[in-house]
């Protein structure tokens, strides 16, 4: 099917300019050996432009972690699809958990945000998952269908050619307990079949879908290795960049 890989660092709400610009060029040489996978690492707004400069010419690319749907105007404390392009984004996460659940983001939020990525020629991370409640409920299936579903809405198959899909479980985010490689490869099997009925079975199985949650240098190769597993969406682990290193290597080998 050829779906290359994807290993992307959400690098969250940390690191000062000089702290991540540092991390950056730490990464670079340790990546470098990396070309079959596409690698990505997005750090916080203050810190893109930086960021960005110190992976310039490099195999990493660059993303945020959010962005507006709405190009510019009076929208205070937002940033815009156009100002990331214009920073040197080609990445854009959204929909994450911590945003849904600690600002308010729903599903309507996230379809009118991927809109705008799309128009601009980014590349959407669209995130979905399920809580522990819902997933002892029985409700992983419901709740992951549901959440893709709105999120993409009514955007053609042609719009969201390049949509990347990240499953991370609420309950296996930050908290050291990662979904097994079984449990996450049953989802994107059950989410491609969903994605094949919303866009057609050929975008479907062009898609590339990632793992997040808790993924680190010990669990990626098990987790790595499934088929439908096409990457990852590292938080935690991605501060460090050994550790980055080694989850980018466990997708290469
Ligand atoms: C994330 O925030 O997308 C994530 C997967 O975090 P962690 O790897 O720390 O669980």
């Amino acid at each position: 099917m050829g779906r290359k890989p994807l290993i992307v660092g959400n690098w969250k709400m940390n690191r000062t300019v000089s702290e991540a610009v540092a991390l950056a060029r730490e990464l670079r040489p340790k990546l470098a050996e990396f070309t079959s996978v596409d690698l990505a690492i997005c750090p916080t707004f203050t810190n893109l432009d930086a960021v960005g400069r110190a992976i310039d010419g490099s195999n990493i690319a660059l993303g945020a972690q959010d962005s507006f749907w709405e190009a510019q105007g009076a929208f205070t404390g937002e940033v815009s699809a156009a100002q990331l392009k214009d920073v040197g984004c080609r990445y854009v996460i959204l929909g994450h958990s911590e945003r849904r659940r600690q600002l308010g983001e729903t599903s309507e939020h996230v379809h009118r945000k991927l809109r705008a990525v799309v128009a601009c020629g980014l590349t959407p991370i669209l995130c979905v998952g399920e809580s522990l409640e819902e997933r002892e409920a029985n409700e992983t299936v419901e709740v992951v269908s549901e959440q893709t579903e709105r999120s993409i809405g009514n955007l053609g198959a042609e719009a969201t050619g390049k949509l990347v899909v990240a499953y991370e479980p609420v309950w296996a985010i930050g908290t050291g307990k990662n979904a097994t490689a079984q449990q996450a490869q049953e989802i994107h099997v059950m989410l491609r079949e969903q994605l094949g009925k919303l866009l057609g079975p050929q975008i479907a199985a062009a898609m590339r879908l990632l793992y997040g949650g808790s993924v680190n240098a010990a669990n990626a190769k098990g987790l790595m290795g499934e088929p439908d597993i096409d990457g990852a969406l590292v938080g935690g682990a991605s501060l460090v960049a050994d550790e980055f290193a080694a989850i980018a290597k466990a997708k290469v080998s």
